[in-house]
């Protein structure tokens, strides 16, 4: 059965099942009834603090990642500090409760000051007091840590959530891959999982109730799934493509200074999805393209308040500056769905994602998104800036959408703020009667991206994160393939217009060849996608793959279209696939 999560990345593994299990017991707060025990309980505390501590100054002293050494250091920090000490000294003294009580209570408190800061970075760092608190009651309670160096076959570790301490160990040789049920992109573990290349996905809900210990998994941490009940076939299947996947990635340094080109040298974009800050320095790495999809949401998502106009195009501006003339599509906020937003008023819905969605919510609120239209426009005077309305499923909706952003233009122009007078403004087509309705559209936007992991959604009826259902869930659905057809021929013939895709899709390596035959021009994927899409695109002739486009079109089945463009792959990508 497979199982699908968020998508960390770092590649596929195969391996056994290790539940962590990172509770600890249920502490009952002991009254302490004289001085000598309240002396004692503080002594003893000092000393559950002291040696935490020290095992964390052995581990930074081993580490062999900056990551590894800075969060071993900012856990000693912490822990180090003489008002966190005092601070629990006093909960003793003045509840006269055992030792363990303070500490949960004292870091509890620290945990929350942090989660309430309006900052992405300093929020995950809550959770990391969490797992030092934890660490901290554990050694109260003289229960040994998780021991790796036990371990003898390759390994995968599943939790509800994996302590960022757990991968500080210097036993991971048998760590293969990663799964947990909860853990943001930004979070310590997921930033430590990528230092040291390890396959993960996170966000599969129940997966430490659902997976036993013991029992074989792959975990491809590229695609965001994981599965299990694995066929001896399988399992052959899965081995060599861990084989294969290790040869492409060795054979990946020399493609970053490469143009994007077919085999025959036709151009492409091979552009980057981005989200956040953390991410722009990662896709300058890879040199992508530009950016094809800057899921905007990400900015308004990790915050108790409305982010301010400034601060938008404070962002929105960095990256234009830093992609020095390179595309940057930003998406104006896709919120709703599974995306909420505590000072966004989107009730409670039946179906979410039918629901007040994204250009929905914005086309309702006007001056709400006329903050991010201004904040966008203004960024645009420092780079080759496009803006991209979400979850567009009428023309109406785009005569509005463009007739607020003309407001936002005049407002900015009656202040003399430059910004860039042609701006190119887009589409995503994520919904059937978007793609249905391309040949018309096409004449009021620049450019359409294809949003495959929504437009798969709507169009074959299947909730995108419902692991019962994701068998349904298909590139290859003869029916997701016609409209992807039909909205890239809408704009084949007119100049100056341009089709892309920034769905997960477009890093498929079977669908790259459907999508190369198609006539897409731009791949938007993620950072850690881009060279292996380039090294692919790199060995399909276009003109090959017009052929085979035409002949998947006339299969009748997802099954049929998977299998035909896998035997293609094989011919076109040899010992990389
Ligand atoms: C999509 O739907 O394909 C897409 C890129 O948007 P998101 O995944 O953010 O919904
Ligand atoms: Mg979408």
């Amino acid at each position: 059965m497979k199982y699908l999560g968020n998508k960390v990345g770092n590649g596929l593994a195969l391996g056994k099942v290790y539940i962590i299990d990172t509770k600890i017991p249920e502490l009952k707060e002991v009254k302490l009834t004289s001085n000598e025990e309240i002396t004692k309980e503080k002594e003893d505390l000092k000393l559950v603090v002291e040696n935490v501590c020290k095992d964390y100054e052995e581990l930074e002293a081993e580490a062999t990642s900056d990551d590894i050494r800075e969060l071993c250091n900012f856990y000693k920090i912490l822990l180090s500090s003489n008002s966190l000490i005092t601070s629990m000294e006093e909960v003793i003294d003045e509840e006269k409760c055992d030792k363990l009580t303070a500490i949960t209570k004292v870091m509890k408190r620290k945990a929350e000051e942090l989660s309430l800061v309006d900052n992405a970075y300093l929020k995950e760092r809550s959770k990391d007091i969490e797992d030092v608190t934890n660490k901290l009651i554990r050694k109260g309670l003289g229960i040994k840590e998780i021991d790796l160096s036990k371990l003898s076959e390759d390994t995968i570790l599943v939790a509800e959530s994996i302590p960022p301490s757990v991968l500080l160990s210097n036993n991971l040789g048998y760590v293969k891959g990663i799964v947990a049920e909860i853990g943001g992109k930004t979070s310590h573990v997921a930033i430590l999982a990528s230092t040291l290349g390890i396959p993960s996905v996170f966000g599969i809900k129940e997966v430490s109730k659902t997976l036993t210990d013991g029992e074989l998994i792959y975990v491809n941490g590229n695609e965001g799934y994981i599965e299990n009940n694995l066929t001896d076939t399988k399992i052959s299947e899965i081995k060599e493509k861990i084989k294969k996947e290790e040869l492409l990635k060795a054979s990946l340094v020399d493609m970053k200074d490469k143009p994007s080109l077919t085999k025959d040298n036709k151009s492409l974009l091979i552009t980057a999805n981005a989200g956040d800050l953390s991410e722009l320095d990662r896709l300058l790495e890879v040199n992508s393209d530009g950016i094809g999809l800057f899921r905007t949401e990400f900015l308004f998502l990790n915050r108790s308040v409305e982010p301010e106009e400034d601060y938008l195009f404070n962002v929105y501006k960095t990256f234009a500056e830093k992609l020095n003339g390179k595309q940057l599509i930003i998406r104006t906020l896709d919120i709703g769905g599974d995306k909420k937003c505590p000072y966004i008023d989107i009730k409670d819905e039946q179906n979410p994602f039918l629901g007040y969605r994204a250009i929905r919510y914005c086309l309702d609120n006007k001056e709400f998104f006329k903050v991010s239209l201004r904040a966008i426009l203004r960024a645009s005077h420092y780079g080759n800036v496009m803006i991209m309305y979400p979850m567009i499923s009428s023309l109406e909706e785009v005569y509005k959408a463009n007739e607020i952003l003309d407001e936002a233009k005049r407002e900015l122009a009656s202040k003399n703020i430059p910004f860039d007078e042609n701006i190119k403004v887009g589409i995503m087509v994520e919904v059937p009667s978007t793609a249905v309705m391309a040949d018309m559209l096409i004449d009021e936007v620049d450019f359409f991206s294809i949003g495959t992991n929504d437009l798969i959604q709507y169009t074959v009826a299947v909730d995108r994160l419902n692991p019962t259902v994701s068998n349904l869930y298909s590139f290859y659905n003869p029916g997701v393939i016609r409209l992807i057809k039909k909205t890239i021929d809408s704009a084949k013939d007119k100049k100056d217009k341009f089709v892309g895709m920034c769905g997960e899709m477009a890093a498929d390596p079977l669908a790259i060849i459907l999508l190369v035959g198609l006539g897409l021009q731009e791949f938007s994927v993620n950072a850690s996608m881009v060279l292996k899409v380039k090294k692919l695109i790199s060995m399909i002739d276009s003109k090959k793959a017009v052929l085979i486009a035409n002949k998947a079109l006339t299969l009748k089945t997802a099954k049929e279209v998977e299998a035909y463009l896998d035997g293609e792959a094989k011919k076109i990508y040899g010992k990389y696939y």
